[in-house]
């Protein structure tokens, strides 16, 4: 099955009992089992739910995992994955990675004795030197918010071979539209649902998919042990966006192309980030690793200031400023004061996070509307 039929179909049939198309909302906390342990699949909905189990086979389908297990949210699956590891373990991770995992990490993981390295992912040398003899993880977020750095995805997993190191990759920001890190040798792959594949801002979820049945176990039982289900609700919701996920980022991408192009030509920007341009570092390696470039846009402009830039964002009309991503309407945000505004000043420049960048998350509205609406903002 091609991708776009699978995220209609995969893991999909009629309900049995109605031959209902849709999977209905199975809003219930426990099955009626005939005698102890005698039951259909199903004993308590903390551990599983039908509904739920659409979501998973549908998103194990499209990342080409044998299985998937949802969540309560896109933090919650992270969460999750970090309790199969064990005090003493080292964790590798990029240094521009999504700031409720960096919290995650550093506050909550790294007091229960998990180690943690940051390093610059693009830079293959770095994770080499990072990897200790007690390394069990690396975990690659790629493409990277606001930056939209490129992480070579089969370079990080061949340093990886023959290591007793999971590889894991937060898949959020291209979606399996664009890029399954599983065919280029992860060993998992992790979803805000949040974004794209929920697709309309209304739901929070999280996801893992793998075909590593010991690391699937693991995260069943921290399901099972700590509970951050997600409600059948919220599965139904994205299930249901999902069916149109290769639609909506198809005009996502051709939308984000033309307002890259449109911002690289406008002489009150001062560096336009998207992978899809040839001047982007790793443009080469998206090409490689990606289907497309995806519809994150980001950019600062020449007068560099905080003030500049909230001036700008207070006058877009239809790109609405807000946090968050991956919805068919369009958002602006400020990383520097918004998503990124706990990391000093000098630490975030640093990291080439000027004061002025700006974050697109472009929508699927008519892109002459798009490109006037930031017309009239500069
Ligand atoms: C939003 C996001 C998360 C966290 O997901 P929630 O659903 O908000 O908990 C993790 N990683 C990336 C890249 C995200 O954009």
């Amino acid at each position: 099955m091609k991708f776009n039929t699978k995220a209609i179909h995969a893991g999909q049939k009629p309900e049995e009992t109605t031959g209902a198309v849709m999977p209905p909302i199975f809003q219930t906390s426990t099955y009626a089992q005939k005698a102890p342990n005698d039951h259909q699949g199903y004993d308590y909905a903390r551990v599983g739910n039908p509904t739920r189990t659409s979501l998973e086979k549908l998103i194990a389908g499209l990342e080409g995992a044998d299985e998937c297990a949802c969540f309560a949210s896109g933090v919650a699956a992270i969460d999750a994955v970090m309790k199969t590891l064990k005090p003493g373990d080292h964790v590798i991770s990029t240094n521009d990675l999504y700031g409720g995992t960096y919290r995650l990490f550093t506050t909550v993981f790294e007091p229960y004795g998990i180690e943690f390295s940051f390093v610059d992912m693009t830079d293959l040398n770095e994770i080499e030197n990072a990897i200790q003899e007690n390394t069990k993880l690396v975990w690659m977020e790629t493409p990277t918010n606001p930056l939209l750095r490129i992480i070579d995805i089969e370079a990080v997993v061949d340093l990886c071979d023959g290591k007793d190191i999971l590889t894991v990759v937060d898949n959020t920001f291209a979606s399996p539209y664009l890029q399954r890190p599983l065919s280029l040798g992860a060993d998992a792959v992790m979803h805000s649902t949040t974004k794209y594949l929920g697709g309309h801002s209304d739901a929070i979820g999280g996801a893992v998919a793998t075909s590593n049945k010991e690391f699937m176990e693991k995260l069943r039982f921290q399901i099972k042990t700590s509970g951050a289900v997600p409600g059948p609700m919220d599965c139904y919701l994205i299930l249901r966006g999902i069916k149109t996920l290769h639609v909506r980022v198809q005009r996502s991408v051709e939308n984000a192309r033309k307002i890259a192009d449109y911002l690289n030509n406008h002489s009150a920007v001062g560096e336009v980030f998207y992978p899809g341009l040839e001047s982007h570092p790793q443009h080469k390696i998206a090409a490689k690793q990606m289907d497309d470039f995806g519809a994150m846009v980001s950019f600062s402009l020449k007068d560099d200031s905080i003030e500049k830039a909230s001036q700008f964002m207070s006058k877009t009309s239809i790109f609405t400023l807000a946090e968050s991503l991956g919805g068919v309407e369009s958002l602006i945000s400020h990383p520097a004061s918004m998503t990124h505004g706990s990391i000093p000043r000098e630490v975030r420049l640093k990291a080439g996070l000027k004061d002025s960048l700006i974050r697109l998350s472009v929508g699927i509205e008519d892109v002459e509307d798009l490109i006037n609406d930031l017309h009239q903002a500069f």
